[in-house]
């Protein structure tokens, strides 16, 4: 194996490498030099946010989705999924609970439901910052058009997750029927940071047929997008997709992701996802121990956790929230970190480069 450490320490420094450089790093690292990204990963993580982990409260508040994506189990195709909506009162218990437990970032996460019109997810933002002025609402409920962004955007959202799940056409098209396009959910992503949210996008790693081309072009567009958040978890399939029988995504490439992300945004909201937590128990550890600094417990009722089951056994469907915020805190101080109360908005750090602040 090639010696890639002076690769990382040019990321590092410059926050960027070229096409080849990043397949080289991608394809070539050794377990040792991987420990050293690590290692170079999470002491930038500590000096810029401390041992300090951000948390956020989410809320699946309803699993029917229009959509039809081959990896994902509440695909509009599959008809085993019991599906449900929560309404607005029950939204609003879940930030209840979520509150006193000490979040201050709710999360409303959905499949595409037309059943919301923009009207309800408008109230719904409302009450929500009505009640708790001192908290931030992201929302991922996937592509819509403008006007309605720019609508959630003044009914007092303050971030949207939307991942981009690859920034090759091609393989796209793989993953995705026809009726979605990658150059659509882009532009919802371009739209979304001209409105002024603090927007995440990311990628699933190991996602059937991903090459590690593509990742080198996930890297450049997630470097040209500059997002404030990116969401970056393993693959894992779900019994009732066409992609039943497909592999899942390695803790081993998602830590080198995570790493590698956080060197080239210092400053940027990484979490440590439920999906990582999924394929090997102390994955949101060892998230954190490569650059992470966002946890993302459930808030959601366990009456419908096991409905929202995206890939196969999803931890945490059977846990209430404060089991889960207890669990989560737990795991996080015997590693050295605490969970905060803070909203964690992103912030620029100002030793950062040009590219970074913007
Ligand atoms: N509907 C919204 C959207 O399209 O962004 C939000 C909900 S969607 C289910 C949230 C994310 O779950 C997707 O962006 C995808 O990356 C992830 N996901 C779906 N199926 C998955 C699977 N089988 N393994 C890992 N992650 C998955």
């Amino acid at each position: 194996m090639p010696n890639v450490k002076p690769l990382i320490e040019k990321l590092e420094a410059n926050q960027i490498l070229s096409k080849e450089e990043f397949y080289t790093l991608l394809t070539e690292i050794s377990d040792q030099d991987l420990l050293y990204l690590r290692e170079r990963a999470s002491t930038i993580a500590r000096k810029n946010f401390g041992n300090r982990i951000y948390t956020r409260g989410l809320i699946e508040f309803s699993n029917h989705c229009k959509n039809d994506c081959y990896y994902c189990g509440i695909r509009r195709s599959n008809k085993n999924v019991p599906r449900y909506r929560l309404s607005e009162e029950e939204i609003l218990h879940c930030a209840d609970t979520g509150y006193t437990l000490g979040f201050r970032t709710f999360v409303l996460q959905g499949g595409e439901d037309a059943y919301y019109s923009d009207d309800m997810i408008v109230t719904i933002i409302k009450s929500i910052k009505k009640k708790y002025p001192d908290c931030a609402i992201t929302l991922s409920i996937g592509e819509k058009s403008y006007e309605s962004y720019q609508r959630f955007y003044e009914a007092g959202a303050d971030r949207y997750l939307l991942r981009h799940e690859t920034a090759n056409e091609e393989h796209y098209q793989k993953l995705h029927p026809p009726t979605l396009s990658l150059k659509n959910r882009k532009q919802c992503l371009w739209d979304l940071k001209e409105i002024g949210f603090q927007v995440g996008a990311g990628i699933m790693i190991g996602s059937p047929h991903q090459t590690e081309t593509n990742l080198v072009e996930d890297l450049l567009f997630i470097k040209e997008l500059s997002p404030h958040m990116v969401g970056i978890g393993p693959f894992i399939p779900h019994h009732q997709t066409p992609f039943a029988k497909e592999t899942t995504g390695s803790l081993r490439q998602t830590l080198l992701l995570l790493s590698i992300i956080r060197l080239m945004f210092p400053s940027v909201l990484l979490p440590a996802t439920t999906a990582l937590g999924t394929i090997h128990p102390e994955g949101r550890e060892m998230g954190i121990l490569s650059g992470a600094n966002v946890v993302m417990p459930n808030l959601s009722p366990t009456t419908v956790r096991k409905k929202y089951e995206l890939y196969d056994n999803k931890i945490c469907t059977g846990d209430e929230a404060a089991e889960c915020r207890y669990c989560l805190e737990g795991r996080l101080n015997r590693i050295g970190y605490q969970l905060v109360v803070d909203r964690g908005d992103y912030k620029p750090f100002p030793n950062l480069s040009m590219s970074d602040k913007k």
